[in-house]
């Protein structure tokens, strides 16, 4: 029987409930249980395929080829786990699949109504997730903030659940913030105190309350927020602003949270075992070397877009033992005013994925800045597409090489449309989406850092390398190192002879984990931390 945590938000967003989520679904497997983990989206779109960058962040792909929130790469790095599209539900979803029931006449001319409804859909997506996982507890977390409108169904199919599934079997978190007052030095309670109120009056009492704030929050506050909440004091814990988000687990261990969940839940194996965590997340990294890794794009004002890309060169640091600092370069920027010494101190670049032409230039001047000056560069996706661009333009002389997602007229589409997407229109849903093998060649450096033969990797695009140009471009260096199974897409190119200069058509920086890097990030990394800037010639002799 599977045990269910639901996680709320009070007071404002963006307070890190996924990390917070990630993070005790790593203290309940690390006492050697399955977890998973889903996310409930109020928002009416179907997933966030089609959303914009700058309101939703990074589109996370799950193996199974889902476009989803960005949450589930958190769940996925910490927990160390792969999900699939069972794991993140929306509001549009839900309807969706209501009204299309109802269309059926699966009703039954009954009268459809949010609750049951609504409530019931929600409900046996949770359950389902939970059969199929096999998991020991689901962890079920709820977007948005408590009083939100589109969010009520969600918060009352949560309460529901407890009557269905048993007492025993759930425990209700709710995540709170408490604003700090300068003029009293004081952490205010009444915003928590009313955001519970706001819970309760939907019938849900909290098991426990996690306080987040900018500093520790003393005993007498959380007694406070025990009193007023009715919540006992042990279960009202303290969550401060961390340096660093991988120390939110050992955190909140320290705190109890985990024995508070162990016991409610009756554990047997109540010791968590987060040894091997907490070696690599809280080591003191202050005699490391520093290096600066330049993300030239087009959203650089909106790290959350590639989310997953700081992650996995994070990781990567964390195996190289260097300190990775992070240029944010705009793509566009480059187009107006040139390179000039913008890359002066970055020991590598890394272009990310993205979607039509806007920047484009910019992200082939740095490729090639990249190929001449022998700076580590590490393309993806659309990264990958724009280095063979620059290498077809430059490199073979074909000057008006493009991509046929930017010109549609060019005389070389050395990227082109895949067989099959040709009529489709960014609908959702219609790209190369999820995990695919990719065979490696050996003798490239792609194979080295792998170490294997096979791997599979999450894909999301539309285009792809066309093999009209491939023997040419081999013949002059640019080198497909991973293709697919039957050779017929390119899956990684790379330069033959360049320190690292390399692409992949897939995102490599969704299988990441803090305590296993991803293979090319680490060769990335390793490569860059060795890799000499402009005014610091003699770094390479000092390690
Ligand atoms: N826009 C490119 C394509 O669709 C690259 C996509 C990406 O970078 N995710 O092929």
């Amino acid at each position: 029987m599977t045990n269910f945590i639901f996680v709320t938000g009070g007071v404002v967003s963006s307070l890190g409930k996924g990390i917070a989520v990630a993070s005790i679904g790593k203290m309940i497997k690390s006492r050697g249980l399955k977890v998973s983990v889903i996310k409930l989206d109020p928002y009416l779109n179907v997933d966030p395929g089609t959303m914009s960058p700058y309101q939703h962040g990074e589109v996370f792909v799950t193996v199974d080829g889902s476009e989803t929130d960005l949450d589930l790469g958190h769940y996925e790095r910490f927990i160390d786990i792969e999900l699939t599209s069972m794991s993140n539900v929306t509001s549009g979803q839900i309807y969706s699949e209501v009204i299309s029931n109802e269309r059926d006449g699966k009703y039954l001319g009954g009268t459809i109504q949010i609750v049951p409804h609504v409530t019931d859909a929600i409900r046996s997506h949770i359950i389902g997730l939970a059969d199929k996982s096999e998991a020991d507890v689901v962890i079920v977390e709820v977007g948005g903030t408590v009083g939100d409108i589109e969010g009520q169904p969600f918060i009352e199919t949560i309460r529901q659940m407890r009557r269905f599934v048993g007492q025993d079997k759930t425990f209700y978190i709710h995540l709170t913030l408490l604003p700090h007052l300068a003029s009293t030095d004081e952490l205010k309670t009444k915003p928590t105190q009313h955001s519970v109120q706001a819970l309760r009056g939907m019938g849900i009492q909290p098991d426990a309350i996690l306080c987040r704030a900018d500093s520790y929050v003393e005993e007498n506050v959380r007694d406070k927020i025990a009193l007023y909440c009715d919540v006992l004091p042990e279960a009202i814990i303290s969550l401060p602003t961390l340096d660093n988000v991988y120390k939110v687990p050992i955190h909140l261990e320290h705190e109890g949270l985990g024995n508070l969940i162990a016991e409610k839940f009756s554990f047997t194996s109540k010791r968590a075992d987060l040894e091997k965590w907490e070696e690599i997340t809280t080591c003191d990294t202050s005699n490391w070397p520093e290096i600066t890794v330049g993300i030239v794009g087009k959203y650089v004002e909106l790290h959350d877009s590639y989310i997953s890309v700081t992650e996995a060169l994070k990781h990567a640091g964390m195996f190289q033992k260097v300190r990775v600092n992070l240029k944010w370069i705009s793509s566009e920027l480059i187009e107006q005013n040139g390179i000039r010494d913008l890359f002066n101190d970055t020991n590598g670049l890394v272009v990310p994925g993205g979607f039509d032409s806007r920047g484009i230039e910019g992200m082939i001047e740095t490729a090639k800045y990249a190929r001449e000056n022998e700076i580590p560069y590490f393309g993806l996706c659309l990264g990958m597409q724009i280095m063979v661009i620059e290498y077809t333009r430059n490199k073979l002389g074909l000057r008006n090489a493009n991509s046929l997602e930017m010109s549609e007229s060019t005389e070389d589409p050395v990227i082109s449309l895949m067989d099959g997407q040709e009529a489709l229109h960014s609908t959702g849903g219609t790209m190369r989406l999820g995990s695919y093998a990719c065979k490696l060649k050996l003798g490239t450096l792609t194979r080295k850092a792998y170490g294997v033969d096979i791997v599979n990797e999450r894909h999301r695009h539309r285009y792809e390398f066309n093999n009209a140009y491939r023997e040419k471009l081999e013949k002059s260096g640019l080198i497909a190192s991973g293709t697919s199974p039957d050779d017929s897409l390119v899956e990684v190119m790379e330069v033959h002879g360049h320190p690292f200069m390399l692409g992949s058509q897939f995102h490599p920086e969704f299988g990441s984990r803090p305590e296993r890097p991803h293979p090319l990030f680490r060769e990335f990394i390793r490569v860059a931390k060795n890799t000499p800037t402009e005014g610091d010639q003699q770094y390479l002799f000092d390690q």
